[in-house]
Formats: C-alpha cells, structure tokens, sequence
C-alpha cells in the first residue's frame, strides 16, 4: 500500500472525527462517512443501510446513485448472514444480486463490497461501495472500509444516545409541563428554571414571564395574618426544625382573584453535597382553605342565628308556663304571637340553609308551570305590610304582563327575600316598590328601597354565601348572608339574571330577569 493513500485515509477519518464531534446530524455525517469511504476506495458509488427493531435493513445514506432507483437494490440487504464476526463476514452471492439489482435500475455497477457496522457484538447496519468499472475489491480495499464502517457504527450509536437523551428529556418535559399539579424548578439562587402550564393556570402568570425571576418576587405568598411567608420564613432559607420544606400561602392574581397555595420543595444536591436546584410542588388548595371556612362560618352562623330565636322561644314559653303567674289574655295572645314569629323565622333559617346545601349538591330541581308575576309580587307584598307599619308599598306592572314559565315556589321565595331585605335593610320606612316590566324576549322585575343602599364595592359580592355588609345595621339585623344567594342561585336556574344598582344612602333596586317563553 503507498503511504500517501494511507495518509490520505488517515485524513478523511479525521475529518470525519471533527464532524461527528461538531454536529450529531446522522443523515449528514453518514453522507460524508459515505463520501469519503467511495473516494479513497476509487468507487463510484456507495449506500449505508440501518437495521430496524424487526431485523430488517433500510437505505440510510447513499452516494451516486438515483435516489429513485434505490428500492431496487433492496435483495443486496435481504436473507444477512446472522453472525457478527467481521472477519466471516460474507453476503452469499452478493455479485450476482448487484448484477439483477443494477440491470433493473439500469445503473452500470459491477463491483460490490459490503461490510456490517457492528457496535457490541451486534451489526447495526451494512455500508457498501459500489464500482462500475476497473479490477474488484481486493482485501486490502476491505480493511480500509472496516475503518469507515467503524466510525459509521460509531456515529449511529452516537445519533442513537443523543436522539434516547432527547426524547428522554422531552418525555420528562412532558411530564412537568401536563402534570395536574404546578411544577417549578428553581437554581440554588431561588430564579425560576422550570415554571409549568399547571402553575400559569393557578397563577395568571405565563412561563416567559416567572423564568428567569426570583420564586419570591413571582409568587410571593402571604399569610392569613398577611405577612410574606417568602421573606420572613422560606422554608429554603430557613429550614423548620421539623425539616419540612413546606410553605402555604395566599398570592393574588393579575385579575385580582386571591389564590391559596401549598409548595412542596425537594432539593437536589450534587455529589459533593452543594444545592443544584429545587424541585417545587405547588398545589392549589383554595378550595379546600374555601370549604374551611365555609365550615368555620356555618358553624358561626347557625350558633347566632339559630340560639337567638330558640332563646327567646324558650324565654317566652317559659313565662307563660309559669305556674304562679296568671297571664291574662292579651299578654298570653301576645308572647304566643312573639313565638310563632321566632319560630317562621327559625323555619325559613333552615329552610335557607337546606337550600344553600342542596345547591351545592348538585342543583335545586325546579318545577315548571306558567306564573303570574303582577299576583304573585301582590300576594308577597300584602303578607310584608301587615309586619310594618313604617313602610307603604306600591306594586307596579304594565296591564297585560305576560305570563313567565318558572317554579311557584322558588320565585315566591325570590320575591320574599328581596321585599323582606327591602324592609330590613330600610330601618327609617319608606316606599317599597314592586314591579315588572316587558323587555326584548324577558321580563325584568325589580323590588326597590329607600333605605341605606349598598357601597359599589359590595354590589357583587353580597350575592355570594354567607356574604353580608359589614355596618352596625347589619350586626343589628339578624340574618345569615344566604337570601341573596339562594335568589341568585334560584334566577339562574330560570335562565335569568340578577344585579342591584344603588347609591349608600339612597336606597337599592334588585332586578332579576325571566326569559319569555315563546313556545
Ligand atoms: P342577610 O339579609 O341574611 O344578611 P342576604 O343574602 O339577603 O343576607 O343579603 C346579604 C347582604 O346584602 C345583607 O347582609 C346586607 O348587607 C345586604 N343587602 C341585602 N339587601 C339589601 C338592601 N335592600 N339594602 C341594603 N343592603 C342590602
């Protein structure tokens, strides 16, 4: 052999070594490994072929020939020999099938050597070199192609790694990014690495924005108390002695929503024990911290709503009952009418708590019939005037209100709680006013006061549970918060809606809507 051509090859190998460190793309390197292996073995042509799971071989790379006539050479990678000993290695009649496969492609080649790239004992694919003229591959010409065929093994197991390393990564990505609870990961300095969807949709805040930024500046939880849980007692910063590296706390949202939050943290540390980064689990418990203190208020609630009018029931039965006293006859009709009264509004107390839970159940059932709003907002209104006498009502329909589908019952409740607030929350009297009128395909009924109305602030949230306006007449007045919420629970089920407008100090106006039928 002459030196330059061992040189030579000694080159294009090294060329190909600074390929493979420089780029991981197979079907290029394997080109150039192709390339190279033709030119310095005289050929005019070459192919590589990758085996598949199944055992079976494909085309990977190839050089000088028709990329559409490849599929015809497909018998010289058929029926393989199984062993992997290069040195017994042999295609069983491999001059014949090239001359079969190059006559149908109508390619000129005459010569072939084939050897398989091997990796541990096992041929993970064949690299050929193809010559159309001149003498046949001589066993030197062989040893030289074992060489390519090596870094052609090399290169695919390479490919291979990156390609497991890759889809590894994405699989883990994967993972994080669909994962039901909020994962962050953060840098032993608390920036931002990892932020999922999970925790986007918990906080408002998108990925782009938390990476890159301190976890406290992006979710600074607070305290019930509202104190930084992150500033005063991360547990990052200042383990607890119990080591739990747990934190929970509020955070509000860009639209305002206050949001409760639980982090796990698991530390990483590399082998020489220093912190590499910290893996957060970050659990939305607002629900639950909600049903705590659904729970704490109900309890509240029914110890003050319930005890008053069961003490003074008591109170009142008691006196009457005593033995030594002889009540006469309008005292007697009196203290009997004072507990009737303690007694409807214990009743419609329960009834209105039933209600609240069995809304939240899963619904009220309503019964559908045809109502008549202008008679049922009289019938209401003549049952609140006999109970004030600080009060006058008017009750005001256009003739010819048309008949609204809707459940008796509920709409009566409706009509009863929204007159009932009008009284109570109007200590000074006043007018009351009751009416309805036609609009596009609904009808709009509004149940209006003259009392101390209600600020801005508190116009959408004294509908929600349990949720009342914290004055002195409020502390006054007895109620649970749950009036507003039933009504609203109650129009929606109907299809409509329910708002107030009011001035503090000059009255409210509750109006729902009803959808006309028009069946
Ligand atoms: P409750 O009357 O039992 O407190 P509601 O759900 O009926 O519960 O009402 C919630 C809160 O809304 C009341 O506590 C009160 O602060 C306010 N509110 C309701 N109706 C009126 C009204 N007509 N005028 C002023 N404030 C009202």
């Amino acid at each position: 052999m002459f030196p330059d051509y061992r040189l030579r090859q000694r080159e294009y190998l090294l060329q190909i070594s600074r390929a493979m460190t420089a780029q991981l793309d197979l079907p290029s390197l394997l080109k150039l490994i192709l390339e190279n292996a033709v030119e310095i073995l005289s050929g005019q042509a070459g192919l590589i072929v990758l085996r598949r799971q199944d055992g079976t071989f494909y085309p990977r790379a190839s050089y000088g020939l028709p990329v559409r006539a490849i599929h015809l050479f497909d018998p010289l990678w058929r029926d393989l020999p199984t062993t992997a000993d290069r040195r017994h290695w042999q295609i069983p009649d491999l001059s014949m099938r090239l001359s079969l496969a190059s006559a149908a492609a109508g390619v000129p080649l005459r010569q072939v050597v084939a050897l398989p790239m091997i990796i541990k004992d096992e041929i993970i694919g064949l690299i050929y070199i193809f010559r159309s003229r001149g003498a046949g591959f001589t066993v030197n010409d062989q040893q030289v192609l074992a060489d390519f065929a090596d870094q052609a093994a090399i290169a695919v197991q390479n490919a291979r790694l990156y390609q497991q390393v890759n889809d590894e990564r994405a699989r883990l990505n994967a993972i994080i990014e669909n994962s039901g609870d909020g994962v962050m990961i953060l840098g032993p300095d608390r920036t931002i690495h990892t932020w999922n969807r999970a925790l986007t949709g918990m906080t408002g805040v998108p990925a782009d924005e938390a990476i890159g930024r301190h976890c406290y500046e992006v979710l600074d939880l607070h305290n019930r108390q509202g104190v930084s849980v992150c500033h005063t007692t991360c547990p990052l910063v200042k383990p607890p002695e119990d080591g739990r590296l747990y934190a929970e706390g509020d955070t509000l949202r860009a639209d305002g929503i206050r949001v409760s939050l639980a982090d796990n943290y698991s530390p990483q540390y590399d082998e020489e024990g220093n912190l590499v980064s910290v893996i957060a689990n970050v659990r939305d418990v607002s629900r639950l911290r909600e049903a705590e203190e659904l729970k704490n208020t109900l309890l509240s609630v029914i110890s003050h709503e319930l005890k008053t009018p069961v003490s003074i029931i008591k109170g009142y039965a008691g006196t009457l009952a005593r033995q030594d006293a002889d009540w006469d006859k309008e005292t007697l009709a009196d203290g009997l009418a004072i507990i009737e009264e303690e007694a409807d509004k214990l009743n419609e107390l329960i009834n209105n708590l039933l209600d609240a839970s069995r809304l939240q159940a899963g619904g009220i059932k309503l019964q559908f019939a045809y109502l008549d709003l202008p008679s049922m907002a009289e019938k209401a209104v003549e049952k609140f005037r006999t109970q004030t006498d600080r009060h006058t009502f008017s009750v005001d329909f256009p003739p010819n209100f048309p008949p609204v589908k809707g459940d008796y019952e509920r709409i009566r409740e409706v009509l009863s709680n929204l007159i009932s607030n009008a009284i109570k929350y109007s200590p000074d009297g006043g007018l009351i006013r009751v009416g309805g009128r036609v609009e596009e395909g609904e009808v709009r009924v509004f149940v209006s006061d003259e009392g101390v109305g209600i600020p801005a602030t508190e116009q959408e949230r004294i509908f929600d549970r349990f949720t009342r306006v914290d004055s002195s007449l409020t502390r006054q007045t007895p109620g649970a918060g749950l009036g507003l919420f039933l009504v609203k629970a109650v129009v929606e089920g109907h299809g409509g809606r329910v708002w107030v407008e009011s001035q503090p100090g000059h009255g409210a106006t509750f109006y729902f809507t009803l959808p006309i039928d028009s069946s």
